[in-house]
């Protein structure tokens, strides 16, 4: 380690500790800021001494769940691994990462960096350090973006894999993204269902979801310009797909996920690797399909680092205890968390990690139908209580807003600070009015409330998930 390297790293981790102290909510990036300051190649530095390589994970919705997935994946094969936590995904919040694991002296000991990076800021990363492999989840079109926004997106990744001429792992489903780098080494990931079924519970609200997103958006080929056709659709532009006029198509994927039962709580599935022509049954502990493609993301990276299947479904059932949020999306332009609650344990673990979020505002969404559970108690047996340290105003809304905002006040928040607003889109758009800068809204849903939010959420040009 280079002489200014070592300092980069000590007051990195000065500035990191002090903003913990103080509570200053400068966010997870300031360190990072510092440190290349100080020394601009010590995320070249530091992320260089991993000894497997330094893994990268982007797309448009995903990544922190399918990043969160493989590390469980490789933790459980028995790797050592550094892991940016979730919103920390442009450089400076990758050299945060690293900074922070390294040693005062600026050692890092690990098998694997494994970075989510937001996708224009793969090619910046990539100049940086070496990226062993690059796992692309999925690129959504955001209706917002001017046109042509998703097309910017799709070079940015290509440049960011060809700086290094990465090894890709893609989907194979989603016409953006196996259309990418022909020129590397690419291998693919998929769902297959005979007739497009996806088997999902009669009382499962899944299904319901999965209907009302079969609005298909529109792909072209990338050899001829023409639209492209699917014989499949499984939501969004996911499918079985083919270019209308030439014989361009998605490819056979390696790492396969068929017979899928989806249900409330998680989905099973089973997994294939047809290259050695394994296959595994998969209990994913978290729901909805874009979690299977989340997954065999996740899958279809650790085989290819050479994790054997048996383990690589250990770790993705080992999951559960690991899920803490998922991934962080923009909504009008704002940064958002959005949180399924559905029990007491799962949403004390909740607020736990949101309280420790200097920047949290809180939006708590609460519906009693038969999914949620009709019965609501469990609300008091959850722990709320450490909310009542956040700072400024609470929004409650969903069919039982009312009951949430008495167990708000049970838990200390005073009466004042707790805003009552029963229908959703309402309640949402008046939380991000009220945000302020550099604060992120939680947003904690129940289960039919996080459908719901599904649907507005697109509404406002977002996708939430993969949905
Ligand atoms: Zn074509």
């Amino acid at each position: 380690m280079a002489n200014n390297d070592r300092v980069a790293v000590a007051f990195g981790k000065l500035a990191a500790r002090t903003i913990r102290m103080v509570g200053a909510g400068l966010g997870s990036n300031l360190p990072g800021k510092v440190a290349r300051k100080l020394a601009p190649d010590v995320l070249s530095h530091l992320a260089g001494q991993s000894k497997r390589g330094v893994l990268a994970v982007t797309g448009t919705n995903g990544k922190s769940t399918t990043s969160g997935l493989l590390s469980s994946v490789l933790k459980t094969a028995g790797f050592t691994l550094i892991h940016n936590r979730q919103g920390a995904n442009l450089v400076t919040g990758i050299t945060a990462t690293l900074v922070d694991a390294a040693s005062w002296d600026g050692h890092i000991n690990t098998d694997y960096c494994l970075f989510e990076i937001d996708e224009a800021a793969l090619p910046l990363v990539a100049k940086e350090t070496t990226l062993s492999v690059v796992v692309v989840t999925n690129l959504f079109r955001d209706q917002l973006d001017r046109f042509g926004e998703l097309d910017t997106t799709a070079r940015l990744i290509e440049k960011g894999i060809k700086v290094c001429q990465s090894p890709a792992v893609l989907n194979a489903d989603d016409p953006n993204v196996c259309q990418l780098v022909p020129e590397v080494s690419r291998v693919f990931f998929g769902i297959d269902s005979e007739n497009c079924e996806i088997d999902s519970n009669k009382n499962d609200p899944n299904k319901e979801s999965n209907n009302s997103s079969q609005s298909m958006e529109l792909s072209y080929c990338q050899k001829c310009g023409s639209e492209i056709a699917y014989d499949c659709v499984f939501y969004g532009q996911l499918g079985h797909w083919r270019c209308s006029s030439c014989d361009y198509k998605r490819p056979d994927p390696t790492i396969v996920a068929t017979n899928i039962q989806l249900s409330a709580t998680g989905s099973r599935f089973k997994l294939t690797d047809r290259k050695n022509s394994l296959s595994v049954e998969v209990k994913l502990p978290i729901p909805g399909l874009f979690n299977v493609y989340n997954a065999l993301a996740a899958a279809c990276c650790a085989v290819k680092l050479g994790v054997t299947l048996e383990s690589v479904k250990q770790g993705l059932q080992n999951y559960t205890t690991l899920f803490g949020r998922s991934e962080k999306i923009n909504l009008l332009g704002k940064p958002v968390l959005i949180q399924l609650i559905k029990n007491p344990a799962g949403a004390s673990q909740t607020v736990k990690a949101v309280v420790e979020d200097k920047t949290a505002r809180v939006l708590i969404a609460i519906n009693d139908n038969l999914a949620d559970g009709r019965d609501i108690s469990w609300l008091w047996d959850a722990d709320f209580e450490p909310l009542a340290k956040l700072k400024g105003q609470f929004i409650v809304t969903g069919r039982r807003a009312d009951d949430m905002a008495v167990r708000m006040k049970y838990a200390g928040v005073e009466a004042e600070r707790i805003t009552c607003i029963p229908k959703l889109e309402k309640a949402l758009r008046q939380a991000l009015d009220e945000l302020g800068p550099d604060e992120t809204l939680w947003v904690l849903p129940t289960y039919t409330c996080l459908l719901e939010l599904q649907r507005i959420v697109r509404t406002m040009g977002q996708t939430l998930a993969g949905t």
